[in-house]
């Protein structure tokens, strides 16, 4: 809604409207590297103490099944398939024993990665935020209730052009979601809407133009990506 005041033109928003607008501008989108013990074995890197942590930026989100288009600064963008949680209310240094009444959604993404930039960052001890976060580099599924699964057993996948490239079961992480979620909110102030993306499995590999990735969480496709 647009009104005329003294100042000039000034855009107010209906209480839903604004509502909406923050939900959107403030959500927060983490990443756990090196949650699976096979995975960090076919990278060669060390197992961790604490969990490896980053974030993307809300710009990084595809929705929609939308296709990813290989962009000009990388060789070798790779495919890392996770299950993801979306916080459902507001909280700081939340227990352990209580993180699980912090997310009541899951869902299935890709953190898609530069692992050419990320090599280059990782040999200089420098941050991985453009490897990581950049345009399109989440693609995510629409949630779905997480009562209908076993938490602790959760099966997942990617398949590349209908082959299985990576499997994974949520029993084989080395930090449970619930010790994630305790250890961001020691931290970070987490929030309605924010998403973690809770580690890869094995079975990492490249994508090329022409490419179609399909994730399934047990044996329901939940989201698929043509690459362009
Ligand atoms: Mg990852």
């Amino acid at each position: 809604m647009i009104f005329e005041t003294k100042l000039g033109k000034v855009n107010f928003y209906s209480g839903k409207q604004k509502r909406k607008f923050l939900l959107f501008k403030q959500m927060k989108i983490f990443g756990i590297g090196r949650n699976y013990a096979a995975h960090i074995a076919e990278l060669n890197n060390e197992r961790p103490d604490e969990p490896v942590i980053f974030t993307k930026p809300e710009t990084a989100l595809l929705t929609r099944n939308r296709p990813f288009y290989y962009p000009g600064f990388s060789n070798d963008i790779h495919f890392e398939v996770e299950i993801l949680l979306k916080i459902c209310k507001v909280g700081k240094n939340i227990d352990e024993k209580f993180a699980h009444t912090y997310y009541d959604e899951i869902g299935i993404g890709i953190d898609f990665t530069a692992r050419d930039l990320q090599t280059k960052a990782k040999e200089k001890g420098l941050p991985w935020a453009i490897a990581k976060g950049f345009n399109d580099s989440a693609p995510i599924s629409n949630f779905i209730p997480k009562k209908d699964f076993d938490m602790q057993n959760l099966n997942f996948s990617l398949n590349q052009n209908g082959e299985v490239k990576q499997q994974g079961n949520t029993s084989l992480m080395l930090f449970s979601f619930d010790y994630i979620i305790s250890y961001l909110s020691k931290f970070f102030l987490l929030k309605k809407g924010d998403i973690i993306f809770t580690g890869t499995p094995k079975g990492v590999g490249p994508i090329a133009i022409g490419d179609k990735l399909e994730a399934f969480i047990e044996n329901e496709k939940m989201l698929y990506v043509d690459i362009k």
